[in-house]
């Protein structure tokens, strides 16, 4: 098929603004497109040159088109900026220049799909010194064998500026209908779809094999499949109203969402966004750990990657875990900052598809698979029946800084690319404010591990004093805001005082590697205090039941400890007044 007439077609879409009208033009386009030609095709058309996992980029700045079309048009480059501002489009600039151009193309031969794909690709796997040049000369010599509606296309293209508007689905509808003559076969090509990641792949499958080969498609290794979305719901109740008599709950990780997909024999390790992008190199130390930590020949398996803890294994904000998006922070923050992979569902196992498998069956597959939970661990879970145990759990997980709770049928399949509510999720609508830092008293201390572990000291654990029973009430683990000179001299300082049991007057049932006397006060900052039933601070009777008071995101601030004694901390009494005035802001979605 000629480019040009291609060319044609995508002037058509432009100017229908119906959904239908345009799957009628893109389908007629499909039908005169034969099977060697259909793959590339696709790509163009979504304005890429590969599925969105292997990112291929074409690489051309404004500036290198406009040196291009001085060279393939003869026009001066002042004229062609000139002409540039008033358009705002460089596409129809071009075009103009190469209708108005005195340069005869050398060569004759009409443009076809398959050889504009090649050049296309040939100029994007141009890298490295003079690059810039050999590029600006290629796409030079396409815009010259090019007729003015093509080069309109070519560098809108180029310039990831082609925005035709259309959907996935609508695609998906025009293949359908270029095939079978009607749209009823979308959903089916969906499916296919939702397994691969790869509209090409499926327009392949669909001019090659027919709708038979479509409903033969299988999961494969290394092509993300699309993943499932999450419904949401009012209340807790109207989450066990919805799941039955009883669903597995889930902590919802505020991290990045990650498909992990691995074949041992090839020693091959993938890893996939949400949007199906491929970002295995911003995971350095979740790829040293996958082979010894996951025991499988071959697995695809998905979860959230988010910043962690390890001294005082708490959660870190979603900001902390993106840090690594720009290349070169990525080895030092994963050094600083290691990710944890908290996995949450598998999909395929050892040559065999899990996918329509119910939960529980896959929930188990998948920690059976999780040997060491070092880096890689299944997320948080629990099986509740009552609307009053989600609560409890939702609680604590927001408590530990994750964001929510998701809610899972026990009996669904994976539901690839959609939105069902077999997952619910429930996330706090709002972020409290503290306004004021607090006075801690050390009750304990965590042994370091990592790069703290030459300090002898990864985080403390802390407690309010509550005046009326003369108890130190456990309330937070505090892991972040020392400096090194701190950690050194507060391993020092509470080695002196540690000991074997939990000291009288302390009340927590969390517990530190190292108890120490009541005796020290940090001052510390948190992002608010949250309900939780894993403190102490506040509850009655300090029964498992009872729902205490916690902080989120805690941080100490004080340059060492305080010169106040551990009575003069601050006061449960206070935490619950401070807790009623906390500042409520609601969290944008
Ligand atoms: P949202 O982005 O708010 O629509 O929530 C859905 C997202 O939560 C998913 O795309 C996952 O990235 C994330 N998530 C975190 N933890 C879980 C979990 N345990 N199960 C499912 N999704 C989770």
């Amino acid at each position: 098929m000629l480019f040009n007439e291609v060319a044609q077609y995508y002037q058509k879409l432009e100017e229908v603004s119906s959904r239908l009208s345009m799957i009628d033009i893109l389908s007629e386009m499909f039908s005169k497109t034969s099977k060697e030609e259909i793959k590339a095709l696709i790509y163009l058309t979504q304005g890429a040159l590969s599925p969105p996992f292997e990112g291929k980029e074409i690489g051309m700045a404004e500036k290198l088109v406009i040196s291009s079309l001085a060279i393939s048009t003869g026009a001066e480059q002042k004229t062609i900026e000139k002409l540039f501002s008033t358009t705002g489009d460089l596409g129809q600039t071009g075009e103009k220049l190469v209708i108005t151009s005195k340069l005869k193309s050398f060569n004759s031969k009409k443009l076809t799909v398959l050889d504009l794909f090649e050049s296309l690709t040939k100029i994007s796997n141009t890298s490295g010194v003079g690059s810039k040049d050999i590029k600006i000369r290629l796409f030079a010599g396409l815009i010259s064998n090019s007729s003015p509606i093509e080069t309109r296309y070519i560098i809108r293209f180029s310039l990831g500026t082609l925005r035709l508007g259309l959907g996935d689905a609508t695609i998906l509808e025009a293949l359908s209908k270029s095939i079978t003559g009607n749209r009823d076969s979308k959903e089916l090509l969906e499916n296919g779809y939702n397994i691969c990641g790869d509209l090409g792949k499926v327009a392949y499958i669909l001019f090659d094999k027919g709708i038979k080969g479509i409903e033969n498609m299988e999961v494969e290794l290394f092509n993300p499949i699309r993943p499932e979305l999450a419904e949401r719901a009012k209340s807790f109740e109207e989450i066990i109203e919805r799941m039955g008599v009883a669903c597995s709950v889930e902590g919802k990780y505020d991290g990045l969402r990650a498909q992990l997909h691995m074949d041992k024999k090839k020693n091959k390790i993938e890893i996939f966004s949400r949007n199906l992008e491929r970002m295995t190199l911003m995971f350095p130390d979740i790829l040293k750990n996958a082979f010894s930590e996951i025991n499988a020949e071959s697995i695809i398996v998905e979860g959230e990657a988010i910043a962690y803890n390890e001294n005082t294994e708490e959660f870190r904000p979603f900001q902390e875990t993106i840090q690594r998006k720009r290349k070169h922070e990525v080895e030092e923050k994963s050094a600083e900052v290691p990710l944890h992979l908290f996995l949450f569902d598998i999909m395929y196992l050892n040559g065999k598809q899990l996918m329509s498998l119910p939960y529980e069956e896959r929930r188990s597959k998948l920690e059976a698979v999780l040997v060491k939970r070092k880096m890689i661990l299944p997320s948080a879970k629990i099986i509740a029946k009552t609307s009053k145990e989600i609560e409890l759990f939702f609680n604590k997980e927001i408590t530990e800084g994750l964001e929510g709770v998701v809610a899972k049928d026990l009996n669904s399949k994976y539901v690839a690319g959609a939105r069902k509510f077999s997952w619910i999720k429930m996330k706090r609508s709002y972020r409290s404010e503290l306004s004021d830092t607090v006075d801690l008293v050390i009750i304990g201390y965590f042994s370091g591990k990592g790069s703290r572990t030459e300090f002898g000291l990864g985080g403390l654990l802390a407690a309010v004093y509550n005046d009326k029973k003369d108890l130190f009430e456990s309330i937070t683990k505090i892991g972040t805001g020392f400096t090194e000179k701190q950690m050194l001299s507060l391993s020092e300082l509470l080695g002196k005082i540690k000991t074997k049991k939990k000291p009288a007057r302390v009340e927590s049932t969390v517990e530190p590697d190292f108890w120490v006397d009541p005796k020290y006060v940090v001052e510390v900052r948190a992002d608010e205090i949250t309900r939780s039933p894993m403190h102490m601070c506040g509850k009655e009777t300090y029964s498992q039941d009872e729902i205490g008071y916690a902080l989120r995101f805690p941080r100490i601030v004080s340059d060492g400890v305080r010169d106040k004694k551990a009575e003069d901390a601050t006061t449960t009494k206070e935490i619950l007044e401070m807790f009623l005035l906390q500042k409520k802001k609601p969290l944008s979605d």
